[in-house]
């Protein structure tokens, strides 16, 4: 027996390129590189202060000294209901609910108790990194399907169809986009939603940047759109993008009971409870003023707008202006020609090492033609960053 050799799960595994992409670019930092970092999704503001007050008192009063149930406390759970019922007038039960730890978490617990070995779950390509990987760790087949730039990085029933299979089990849909900021219509997503109905498949909704919308797009949850699809709907969602929470790891699940009921088991096995007094602190974020979300909000939409035409200016650059989450995602393959770039991880490593500019390839999203810009950064860093990589580019179409 070859005792220290990894499992195939294991060596079948990508790390994270988003979370690499942004530890490089600190460790350059901290080296004393003038490294501004691009990279990483999560909002620059604090936690609002009375989430953090929340936290405090959650400390204070003893809150922290006992395991909470595996699926997060009673009055958090009720949060999640009230909050679903409050937004967007979509009933739950406290039993269709978990917490866990982080969005991410979540994801991960629902494909493993979902996925059999060969199931397939539909992806549309450029698709959030972590997706892919989740399915292959629990034995299931990613199917990629291209969502056109043409159709600002939308797939329609029609592609669907096409890459649907007698084993597939669900469908993924993350509206807004990370990376791309693209958001479904309502019709669209009706149509999405009888498809999968039709077809018994389950749909995963990644609604963790619901809040963040710009211009006049709007965000539809698709279990809304009718009780059928809402049946056969996981919603995935969490504090860590709206109220500016990642660290505090707390994301949930809403849906079936069963479905529900079988994540809890698994994560009373391999995590039990999310973090106490992060659960105080959601309870706070969820049921609490809601003031500093649209702070956030107008905030990232002026940086959005901003960043877009600084982009814009970049030579060979052509960039979908965004309706929602907090990324630009454009694509550079003439700028990359313009440069001598074949290979979009070259041109994200050269824009590091030569304007000290950290971007994340395209490539983990799928998408080897773009790379993704984070604008969850003061303006001054995001029109620098901007600059730097427009004279990057300008310097090397000289030569
Ligand atoms: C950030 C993110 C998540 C995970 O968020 P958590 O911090 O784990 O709650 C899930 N989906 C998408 C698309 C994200 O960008």
């Amino acid at each position: 027996m070859k005792r220290m050799e990894l499992s195939k799960r294991a060596l079948k595994m990508e790390p994270s390129v988003t979370l690499a992409a942004s530890a490089k670019a600190k460790t350059l930092k901290a080296e004393g590189k003038d490294v501004l970092s691009l990279t990483v999704g999560e909002p620059d503001f604090a936690t609002p202060k009375n989430i953090q007050e929340a936290a405090k008192k959650a400390i204070e009063f003893g809150e922290t000294s006992y395991y909470t149930p595996t699926a997060g406390i009673p009055a958090l759970r009720q949060a999640v209901v009230d909050y679903m019922q409050d937004n967007y007038d979509l009933t739950y039960k406290v039993s269709e609910t978990i917490i866990t730890n982080g969005a991410k978490f979540a994801l991960y617990l629902l494909f493993q108790v979902l996925l059999d070995e060969e199931d397939e779950v539909i992806i549309p390509t450029p698709y959030w990194v972590s997706y892919s990987e989740q399915v292959k760790l629990a034995d299931g087949v990613p199917v990629f399907v291209e969502a056109l730039e043409d159709n600002d990085y939308k797939v329609t029933v029609s592609q669907l169809e096409q890459v649907k299979s007698a084993k597939t089990k669900a469908i993924l849909l993350n509206s807004p986009s990370n990376p791309t900021g693209m958001i479904y219509t309502k019709e669209e997503l009706q149509a999405i939603g009888e498809w999968a109905v039709a077809n018994q498949l389950v749909i995963v909704a990644d609604d963790i940047y619901g809040h963040f919308i710009y211009g006049d797009a709007e965000f539809t949850p698709i279990a809304t759109l009718s009780d059928a699809i809402r049946a056969q709907t996981i919603i995935i969602n969490g504090v860590s993008k709206t109220y500016s929470m990642t660290g505090w790891r707390i994301g949930f699940a809403i849906g079936d009971q069963k479905i529900i009921r079988a994540m809890t088991d698994l994560a009373s096995q391999a995590s039990s409870n999310p973090t106490a007094v992060s659960q105080y602190a959601a309870i706070e974020a969820l049921s609490g003023s809601q003031e500093s979300v649209e702070v956030m909000r107008q905030a990232f939409e002026e940086r959005m707008e901003k960043t877009y035409q600084w982009l814009s200016e970049v030579p060979g650059i052509t960039v979908r202006k965004p309706q929602g989450a907090f990324y630009l995602f454009p694509n550079v393959r003439e700028t990359m020609t313009i440069c001598g770039y074949e290979d979009v991880n070259d041109f994200v490593e050269a824009l590091l090492v030569e304007a000290n500019v950290a971007v994340v390839t395209g490539k983990g999203f799928g998408a080897p033609d773009n790379i993704r810009l984070s604008y969850a950064a003061d303006l001054a860093t995001l029109e620098e960053a901007v600059k730097r990589i427009k004279h990057f580019v300008e310097k090397k179409q000289q030569k």
